[in-house]
C-alpha cells in the first residue's frame, strides 16, 4: 500500500517534512518526497494530513472500561485507601471472563480512536484469574492493538489469590509473545505486597527475564505504610528485593522524594506519570522535575495520550516550571522509548524498516508547523477529534473513522447490558 502526500511528524527528535510511505506487511519498506505506485499497488491520497507514530499508553486498566457512568457508593470515599476499597477493589472482585473480555474491547477501540497503538495494562479480576491474561490478549488482539499484559499480584485477596496472581503472570509469560502481545510481571503496591511476596516476584521477573509493572508512592499512605512495617523508603525497599533495574515500571512516584526518583532511574527505571489519574484520585502533584526516565499513563481513564499530554502540561505550568513545555512532550516521547526498549521495535519512528503503527490526523493547521513548534501544536492543536485513521504493523485498525476488525456498534450493545449486570454484582460484594 502506498500513502501519498501526508506530512509526517516524528517526534523523536521533533521533524515534519512532506513525504510517501510504501508500506508491505508489518513495516514502512519505503519513504521518498514522491513515491511511484506500482502495478496494483492500493494508493491512499492523505491530501496533506498529518501522520505521526501511534501513541503509547505507559499504564492503565482496561478492566476499568465499564465502569463509565456506574453508581459511585453510598458513602463518599475520605481517603485513596477507600477509593480503592469502595471502587475499584469491588469493580474487580465483579468481573468475570465476558466482562474482561468486553472491557478489553471497549477499552482497545477507544485506544485506537485516540491514536494509540501500544497499551501497557496493568490487569485484576479476583474472581478469574486464571487464564484472564489471554483474554484481554484475545480482546486487544481483536481490535489490532499492540500491547503488554501483566496480572496485578497482590495480598489482598489471601495467599490463595496471591500465588493465582502469580501463576497467571508465569503461565502467560511462557505462553510466549506474539506478534503484537508480550507479557510482563504485575505487582499492585508496596503496602499490599509482604516481604515474602517480593521475592516471589523477583523470582518471577527473574526466571523469565521479564519485567515488573508496579504502583509505587501513588499515595502517602504507600510510603508511611513502608516506614512503618519494613522501616525503609519504597525505592530501598524494592532495590533490596532486587526489583529495580531497566525491567521495572514504576507507575506513579507522587510521593518519592528526588533522590529515590534519581537512584531508581538512575537504575534504569522508568517512571510512569499519570496526573488526570492523580488529580481524580486527589493524591497530589508528583515531583516531575526529577522524572528523567518518563512516560504518560492514563491509569485507566481512557487511552487518551493527546489529553494527558496536555494535562501534564498544564499541571506542569500550574506548579511554576517554566520548562513544563518540553517536559510534557518529552514524557509523550518517552511512552516511544519505553515501547522501543519492551518490543524491541523502532516504534518512535516512520522511516524505512520500521513497524507501520501510525496515526492519520484530520489536522489543518491555522499557523505554520514546524519541527520546532511540532511541541506547540500537539499540545495546543491535537486532539483525539482529529484521528481519522490508526495504523498497527501494516494493518488500519481504524480506517475514515470506522472499526474495521470490530462490530463497534455490536460490541457497545453488548458492553452496556454487561455494565449493567457488572454493576449488579458489584452491590452484592
Ligand atoms: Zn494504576
Amino acid at each position: 500500500m502506498l500513502l501519498r502526500n501526508a506530512t509526517i511528524a516524528t517526534l523523536d527528535p521533533p521533524g515534519v517534512e512532506k513525504a510517501s510511505l510504501r508500506i508491505e506487511g508489518e513495516r514502512i519498506v519505503e519513504r521518498g518526497p514522491s513515491l511511484v505506485p506500482a502495478a496494483g499497488e492500493e494508493v491512499l491520497d492523505l491530501e496533506g494530513a498529518l501522520v505521526v507514530p501511534g501513541l503509547v499508553n505507559a499504564h492503565t486498566h482496561l478492566y476499568s472500561a465499564l465502569a463509565r457512568g456506574m453508581p459511585g457508593p453510598e458513602e463518599p470515599p475520605r481517603s485513596f485507601v477507600e477509593i480503592l476499597e469502595k471502587v475499584w477493589w469491588r469493580l474487580d472482585r465483579a468481573l468475570e471472563e465476558e466482562s474482561v473480555y468486553l472491557s478489553g474491547l471497549v477499552g482497545a477501540i477507544e485506544a485506537a480512536r485516540s491514536g494509540t497503538t501500544v497499551i501497557f495494562d496493568h490487569h485484576a479480576s479476583p474472581s478469574f484469574i486464571r487464564g484472564s491474561l489471554a483474554t484481554v490478549r484475545r480482546a486487544v488482539e481483536e481490535v489490532g492493538l499492540r500491547s503488554a499484559l501483566c496480572y496485578e499480584t497482590t495480598d489482598r485477596n489471601g495467599l490463595e489469590g496471591r500465588d493465582a496472581g502469580i501463576a497467571e503472570n508465569r503461565a502467560f509469560l511462557a505462553a510466549g509473545r506474539s506478534t503484537l502481545t508480550l507479557g510482563m510481571v504485575g505487582a499492585h503496591a508496596s503496602f499490599t505486597l509482604s516481604d515474602e511476596s517480593l521475592d516471589r516476584l523477583s523470582e518471577t521477573v527473574r526466571e523469565a527475564s521479564s519485567n515488573l509493572h508496579v504502583h509505587v508512592a501513588e499515595d502517602r499512605a504507600d510510603v508511611e505504610d513502608c516506614r512503618k512495617r519494613y522501616g525503609k523508603g519504597l525505592v530501598e525497599r524494592l532495590k533490596c528485593h532486587g526489583l529495580l533495574g531497566p525491567h521495572a515500571i514504576l507507575v506513579h512516584g507522587v510521593h518519592l522524594t528526588e533522590e529515590e526518583l534519581q537512584d531508581a532511574q538512575a537504575s534504569g527505571a522508568w517512571v510512569i506519570h499519570c496526573p488526570r489519574s492523580n488529580m481524580n484520585n486527589a493524591v497530589g502533584h508528583a515531583p516531575t522535575a526529577a522524572f528523567r526516565r518518563a512516560a504518560l499513563g492514563t491509569d485507566g481513564l481512557d487511552s487518551d495520550m493527546l489529553a494527558e499530554a496536555r494535562v501534564a502540561f498544564l499541571g506542569m505550568r500550574d506548579a511554576g516550571r517554566a520548562d513544563a513545555f518540553a517536559a510534557a512532550f518529552d514524557m509523550l516521547v518517552g511512552g516511544h522509548r519505553l515501547a522501543e526498549a519492551f518490543f524491541g521495535l523502532p516504534l518512535g519512528n516512520l522511516e524505512t524498516g520500521a513497524p507501520a503503527d501510525l496515526v492519520v490526523l484530520d489536522y489543518r493547521p491555522p499557523t505554520p508547523l514546524t519541527p520546532a513548534n511540532l511541541a506547540g501544536h500537539l499540545l495546543f492543536g491535537l486532539d483525539r477529534s482529529h484521528v481519522r485513521s490508526t495504523m498497527v504493523a501494516g494493518r488500519f485498525v481504524l480506517r475514515d473513522r470506522r472499526l474495521t476488525t470490530v462490530d463497534e456498534a455490536a460490541v457497545l450493545a453488548r458492553t452496556r447490558v454487561a455494565a449493567d449486570a457488572l454493576w449488579e454484582r458489584m452491590q452484592r460484594l
